[in-house]
């Protein structure tokens, strides 16, 4: 993967295995309903997915770090072995692909446009760096400036020519003529540190300026996101740092993502059923009916803890998405994992009334939850305990003076 570039089509299959097997396949012909698509679970899960793998976006940051290498490397044997086959009178940048590509260049070609977007110039005097068109600019979005009128020079006139004769500070004159306010302002407000070093390549996503294949490959995937609509916005990080159970967080995560398995939502993914909910037969059953307008579910909220703290929210809310926002933001975390341990027994209780006719408590639904959160926090603190008192034996302690 750090060589060459995997074919995309290796690359779907690869992902809808993993699909297909995080959603339940497996090798007695069950195939699982796949509630989502991989590119939107390789979201990370501050953005509203679970935070796996773009092996495309991978592969490409693996990639990168040869590419980086052609770069920062002026002198080395590949650079020149590569500059002289294709790109002889330009930089990796620009280069186009060729004629009859090796695989290997056509691998690190495709790197391209993943440098473009991470490379920003760190600025010493100023003499390589064309003003027009390149990533110099540190506080502007995109990082370059843009010439309202694009002149045919552009690239001789350098980032030098618009700093003082003496070169220790800017030629604000000439700035503000050729720039509107704004960009002006970012430029002026770049320090010129050393007039007397050279301008260099650094890599913008990661603070240190070199390029990491970790950096790169979040770096793009947030770039992608800003080009994209894949993110959700809303209170993830709130879900994951409950202390509930995973399975807990996973059900709330999904619950908010609309892809638990209620009738409406088999009904779209081709599965032939009844809309209407089977506990009161009046109305749909859609997220919103299951855990709050059903009769049955009312009954549970009024034989909680939470039952007047959650009356209003539900009488004021315009969907399940908000209410649980509110509550994971505004509630205490321990009122936030009582209220989702209650919606977790209670999705339990519904699926356990339709497999196995098993009759809808709500006071069992309640000890349930509260039982369980319980178990889970002392089972919890246990284990911290034992952890500590193992890192406690194995600690190393210096032996005595004079022992060799
Ligand atoms: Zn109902």
């Amino acid at each position: 993967m750090s060589v060459f570039m995997i074919p995309n089509r290796t690359i779907d299959e690869i992902e809808k295995l993993l699909n297909a097997f995080w959603w339940g396949a497996n090798s007695n012909k069950h195939k699982g309903i796949k509630w989502m698509r991989w590119e939107r679970l390789a979201i990370s899960k501050l953005e509203g997915g679970l935070g796996f793998k773009n092996l495309s976006a991978f592969n490409l940051a693996m990639l990168g770090k040869q590419a980086w290498r052609l770069l920062s490397n002026p002198n080395s044997l590949i650079r020149r072995i590569y500059q002289a086959k294709y790109y002889p009178k330009g930089s990796f940048l620009n280069a186009s692909l060729g004629h009859n590509p090796s695989y290997t260049w056509k691998s690190l070609w495709s790197t391209q446009h993943l440098l473009k977007n991470g490379i920003c110039w760190r600025l010493g005097n100023g003499n390589t760096i064309p003003v027009w068109g390149e990533p110099w600019i540190k506080y502007n979005d995109n990082y370059h400036c843009i010439h309202p009128h694009d002149p045919s020079n552009s690239q001789a006139f350098k980032v030098s020519d618009l700093m003082s004769n003496d070169k220790n500070g800017w030629n604000d004159v000439l700035i503000n003529s050729l720039l509107d306010k704004d960009t002006s302002n970012r430029i002026l407000n770049i320090p010129i540190l050393n007039p007397h070093c050279e301008d260099k390549r650094i890599w913008k996503w990661n603070p240190s300026g070199s390029y990491t294949v970790r950096s790169a490959y979040k770096g793009y995937l947030q770039h992608c996101l800003s080009m994209g609509n894949l993110n959700v916005p809303g209170p993830w990080k709130n879900i994951w740092n409950l202390r509930i159970p995973h399975k807990i967080k996973h059900f709330i995560w999904r619950l908010m993502r609309d892809i638990l398995p209620t009738r409406p939502n088999l009904q779209k993914k081709g599965i032939r059923c009844p809309s209407t909910c089977f506990r009161c037969n009046t109305d749909i059953e859609n997220t919103w009916h299951t855990f709050f307008s059903c009769p049955s579910a009312k009954l549970c909220w009024q034989g909680s803890n939470l039952h007047s703290c959650i009356l209003n929210l539900i009488n004021s809310s315009d969907g399940v998405f908000n209410l649980i926002s509110h509550i994971l933001q505004h509630w205490t975390p321990q009122a936030a994992a009582e209220f989702s341990m209650i919606l977790w027994s209670m999705w339990h209780s519904r699926n356990a009334l339709h497999w196995s006719n098993t009759p809808w408590n709500p006071d069992e639904i309640n000890l349930r939850a509260s039982s369980m959160l319980h178990d889970w926090a002392t089972a919890n603190r246990i284990d911290l305990v034992q952890r500590t008192k193992t890192q406690t034996r194995q600690r190393w302690s210096p032996p005595p003076p004079r022992v060799i």
